[in-house]
């Protein structure tokens, strides 16, 4: 049979819608809830590129954390290694990263590493705008460089053991020397796959900002577990508004918390709001039929899984000693009553710690769960 050319016409044309269709880029949404007035943002200030050490193209980084659903990042090329194949402007990578984020709608933060041996350690430097003036031998000429420029300065990864084989974090002369000057605003309570709970101290004592971030150089998922959980460790900004001026306001501001692994690491002023908005739990009229068992229903709505240990005992009440709620999802979690606990409702206080949100280097968020609880007959 012979097609006439518009029947032809039509058949490519649908071929490629699906063509288009498949190929579509996906973004997949994080959900974290906005508290205290401010929106949630979720940032990542350090990444690598060609451009010095890392083995994408800028433009790349930007695809992934799109995809990811990052709201921002920073390109931040060490400025003591460039790839000889790109040798030249330190502002290139960063010009590179911005176009393709503005397609997205994505913020592109210009930074650099400005990377010394230990002490003082690498330091990123964020919004500047230019990376330049900042290539010297010596530190502190870099530092001014930068701080000249306005930039939020941060100390990356302390306890990292390229630099401080035992994995220790340690705080120099240099450093309170940068914090007398005002020239160290943060520091990276998480780099990669490492947390310095020593460096939460640190920012608690000295009035740091706190971050984590992923100093990425291979293609992400390369190094990342992605999906089903998996994530870059990440800093969360709580901003006025949307713009990479609203994030300069909130990290100098301290307003951050870091999510790494199934950590969410940061001030109480923060993790409790967080918490309270990303839970709810009920009593529940469950089917069981043994005598003195109540069961009390948990909501989590967030990607972050929720990990609870019970904080001492309740006379009347066996309460589980630990409950996990997993993200996005529901647990029924069942209480069994004593002896001289009477049948009906009753209004209960379970005493529990969320073990994984870290409010302090050894403490979890101490949390109070207030409900009925509704105790059946037995059959
Ligand atoms: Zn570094
Ligand atoms: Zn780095």
């Amino acid at each position: 049979m012979i097609l006439r050319s518009s029947h032809r016409i039509f058949i490519l044309f649908l071929v490629g819608i699906v063509l288009v269709g498949a190929s579509a880029q996906v973004r997949q949404e994080i959900v974290i809830p906005d508290i205290n007035g401010y929106i949630t943002l979720k940032c990542d200030f350090h990444v690598h590129s060609v451009f010095s050490d890392g083995l994408v193209w800028p433009s790349v980084r930007i695809d992934e954390a799109w995809r990811e659903g990052l709201d921002a990042i920073a390109i931040t090329e060490h400025l003591e290694y460039q790839n000889d194949e790109v040798k030249g402007d330190h502002n290139r990578a960063w010009e590179i990263a911005n176009e393709r984020a503005k397609r997205y709608g994505m913020i592109c933060i210009q930074g650099t590493e400005i990377t010394k041996d230990m002490p003082p350690g690498h330091f990123n430097a964020l919004f500047i705008d230019d990376a330049n003036p900042a290539h010297s031998d010596t530190f502190m000429v870099a530092i001014e460089a930068v701080a000249k420029q306005n930039a939020f300065i941060m100390f990356n990864h302390p306890g990292w053991k390229g630099q401080q084989p035992d994995g220790v974090s340690r705080w120099y002369d240099i450093h309170t020397t940068l914090l007398e000057k005002g020239w160290l605003h943060g520091i990276e309570v998480v780099n990669e796959r490492e947390y310095y709970p020593a460096v939460q101290t640190w920012c608690m004592e000295k009035n740091l900002t706190m971050l984590g971030n992923s100093d990425i150089h291979q293609p992400i998922h390369m190094f990342f577990k992605l999906g089903n959980g998996g994530h870059r460790p990440m800093t969360l900004v709580f901003a006025k508004e949307q713009t990479e001026a609203a994030i300069k306001e909130a990290l100098f501001d301290r307003r951050t918390a870091v999510w790494h692994q199934d950590m969410l690491i940061g001030q109480e002023i923060f993790l409790r709001p967080i918490f309270e908005a990303m839970t709810s739990f009920d009593a529940i009229q469950d089917t069981i039929k043994e005598e003195k068992w109540a069961s009390l229903s948990l909501r989590n709505t967030s990607d972050i899984p929720l990990k609870l240990e019970a904080a001492g005992e309740i006379p009347e009440l066996k309460i589980p000693a630990k409950i996990t709620v997993p993200a996005r999802s529901i647990v029924l979690v069942r209480v069994k009553a004593k002896e001289n606990v009477a049948l009906g409702t009753h209004q209960v206080s379970l005493p529990y710690i969320v073990e994984n949100f870290r409010i302090s280097a050894d403490q979890g968020l101490s949390i109070v769960l207030e409900t009925e609880l509704i105790f059946i007959e037995g059959e």
